[in-house]
């Protein structure tokens, strides 16, 4: 599972970092950074932060498979 942050939508409400601040971050902006490493154990909690984001910046996707150089941040 990958999160992807739409720095473009953020408001810099700071739910997510609330739900998991070892994944979730934010700028001197108060943009959303996501700066720690996604783990199977970070499942239910990530569903639950892309569920309270105020402006649906949050999103799911499945791993990319390998060498597809997906990024895992869109935005800024
Ligand atoms: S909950 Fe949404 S709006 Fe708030 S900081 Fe996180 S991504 Fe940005």
């Amino acid at each position: 599972m990958r999160v992807i942050a739409d720095r473009r939508r953020c408001v810099g409400a700071g739910q997510c970092s609330l739900v998991l601040p070892e994944i979730f971050d934010s700028d001197d902006e108060g943009l959303v950074l996501v700066t720690g490493e996604v783990t199977e154990a970070h499942n239910v909690g990530l569903r639950h932060a892309v569920r309270i984001c105020p402006v649906g910046a949050l999103s799911l996707r499945p791993d990319p498979s390998p060498g597809s150089g997906t990024p895992q941040a869109a935005g800024r």
